[in-house]
């Protein structure tokens, strides 16, 4: 293999653009061309296509979002459209590909693998940390210290004004990030997908919390939690009684700023990973970090598979609020 193709697709994450520092200067090291393939698998379409340096991945490693940007391509959800992009690769002269991004991306690489046998790597990057093969995902410890720093800054209006806040965080169907931010921020109630809980359930816990003589709470929501999000839980909880409430939707600023030194290293190491991976031959694989070891994932198990729920964190989390 001589030239490699490497992009970012789905959502940004912070720590994509220390992953592509990783993957251009180790690739380049190991003497292959690397091309950087502009918004994702909507770039591939297009030929949007740039030959990467060792200087054109400088000085963006404590950047959040992705220089190379990302993108959303419905086209490649065809077999018609992926068979144009494996067309476009062939005539870049691109023999293998990285892609840096969620299980959407994923889905996408091992399409074009079964379809076009286009030997392709992923790494996982977004901030949900909904993938299987990983401990964690690049963009996940981020987005959490995002999520804790708000819930810090919640916490003192909370506690000044005697208020009970919801604050809903981002996760999609995944309550990772709520149970993170939770636990170390020391929420009273974290309400996540994984787990069932009703409203009169969220309602007792709060009064409960009352007589105990508790005068603020910090309740965390995960996005995929409730239909509506926190605040039709907030609308819900107040009809069955005198609580007054806020609810905060922190959104998008749990996405960008400056990656974490955790989310930084990970992408270096997942970066290097999935190049040595490709120069082996390998292909269809996912490079993820399991108990500080890397390892290598069919890509077919990383959305089929199910991460599992930390039940533990959260009982700890739970009985130390009570
Ligand atoms: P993420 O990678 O963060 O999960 P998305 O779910 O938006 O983000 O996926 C990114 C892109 O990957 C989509 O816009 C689409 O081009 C491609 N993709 C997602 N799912 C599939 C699929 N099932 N088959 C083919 N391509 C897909």
């Amino acid at each position: 293999m001589q030239t490699i193709g490497v992009f970012t697709s789905g959502g940004d994450a912070a720590g994509m653009n220390a992953c592509l520092r990783a993957v251009v200067r180790t690739a380049l090291r190991e003497g292959l061309r690397v091309i950087g393939i502009h918004r994702g698998y909507v770039g591939l379409l297009a030929g949007e296509f740039v030959a990467m340096d060792h200087a054109s991945v400088s000085n963006i490693i404590q950047f959040g979002g992705t220089i190379l940007k990302t993108g959303r391509c419905d086209d490649f959800y065809r077999p018609e459209g992926r068979a144009a992009g494996a067309r476009k690769l062939a005539d870049a002269g691109i023999e293998g590909l990285i892609a840096i991004g969620g299980d959407g991306t994923f889905r996408g690489a091992h399409a074009l693998w079964e379809e076009h046998k286009v030997p392709i790597i992923g790494i996982p990057a977004t901030i949900d940390n909904d993938v299987y093969g990983t401990d964690a995902t690049i963009g996940f410890d981020s987005a959490v210290n995002a999520a804790l720093d708000a819930i810090d800054r919640i916490r003192d209006t909370a506690t000044s004004h005697d208020r009970l806040f919801f604050v809903e965080v981002m996760g999609r169907q995944a309550g990772f990030i709520a149970l993170m931010v939770g636990a170390a921020g020391g929420a009273e109630m974290i309400l996540v997908p994984e787990l069932e809980a009703d409203t009169q359930q969220i309602y007792d816990t709060i009064m409960a919390g009352v007589e105990q003589g508790k005068t603020s709470s910090i309740i965390v929501v995960a996005e995929g939690d409730e239909e509506g999000g926190a605040l039709e839980l907030a609308r819900k909880v107040r009809q069955l009684g005198p609580i007054e409430s806020r609810a905060t939707i922190l959104g998008h600023i749990q996405r960008g700023g400056n990656p974490t030194a955790q989310d930084r290293i990970l992408a270096s190491e997942l970066g290097a990973a999935a190049v040595r991976a490709l120069v082996e031959g390998d292909a269809d694989k996912m490079v993820g970090r399991v108990d500080n070891r890397i390892v290598r994932t069919p890509l077919r198990d990383t959305w089929e598979k199910k991460k599992p729920f930390d039940q533990d964190l959260y009982d700890l989390a739970r009985a130390l609020a009570l």
